[in-house]
């Protein structure tokens, strides 16, 4: 069975770049539903249900045809949301290390660059989707997935998300989607993005 991970901070903590409200929503409903519907879809299904997440979302071309889309979706939301809330922080260090700045510098063109590219990828994101900073062979890439798809399950390593669902930002800035991006930018969890960027690096 999957369970809903615990946030790794108060629903508040993130005050006031993401109001505790849509934290609550956002964790205790709609990733607690993803985790029920995934364990419902697999019901029966010990082989799947007893599987890693992230080993899960690689092994979708084994599922029986009937339970792929409802396994996709839930098991996408699941590994997605899991992900997200790891990379936020309550009062991060606004920047990532030195190092770290050099190798945005090398891949973007300097740290500034890279917020605007990166904002301009979630801005053009046309529905439910996210944005990503993957590893793609040592080299950093901007990419976004659409639903729940996961760059996991195509192999890719990802190290930063921002979930573009209306539900991850309605409550607070309705329509304003730009002002969610900017305001994210003060909760990255830089430490965490690091560490999964030298795990990447390692895989
Ligand atoms: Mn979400």
């Amino acid at each position: 069975m999957f369970t809903l991970p615990p946030l790794p901070y108060d629903h508040a903590a993130l005050e006031p770049f993401i109001d505790s409200e849509t934290m609550r929503l956002h964790h205790t409903k709609h990733h607690a539903a993803y985790v029920q519907n995934l364990n419902d879809a697999l019901k029966g299904k010990d082989e799947f249900l007893n599987l890693e997440i992230v080993d899960l979302i690689k092994s979708f071309d084994k599922l029986p045809k009937e339970i792929l889309t409802k396994v996709k979706n839930n098991a996408g939301g699941h590994v997605n949301h899991s992900f997200f809330w790891k990379i936020m922080a309550p009062k991060p260090k606004n920047l990532p290390s030195r190092p770290f700045q050099s190798l945005i510098k090398k891949n973007f063109g300097g740290f500034k660059e890279f917020q605007e590219q990166f904002s301009n990828v979630a801005m053009s994101c046309f529905g439910s989707s996210w944005a990503w900073l993957i590893v793609e062979k040592a080299k950093l890439e901007i990419i976004s997935t659409s639903n729940q798809e996961s760059p996991i399950a195509k192999g890719f390593k990802p190290i930063l998300a921002l979930d573009l669902w209306e539900h991850a930002y309605y409550l607070r800035y309705q329509n304003r989607r730009s002002e969610y991006i900017d305001a994210w930018w003060n909760v990255i969890n830089w430490e965490e993005v690091e560490k999964l960027y030298k795990k990447a690096l390692n895989k």
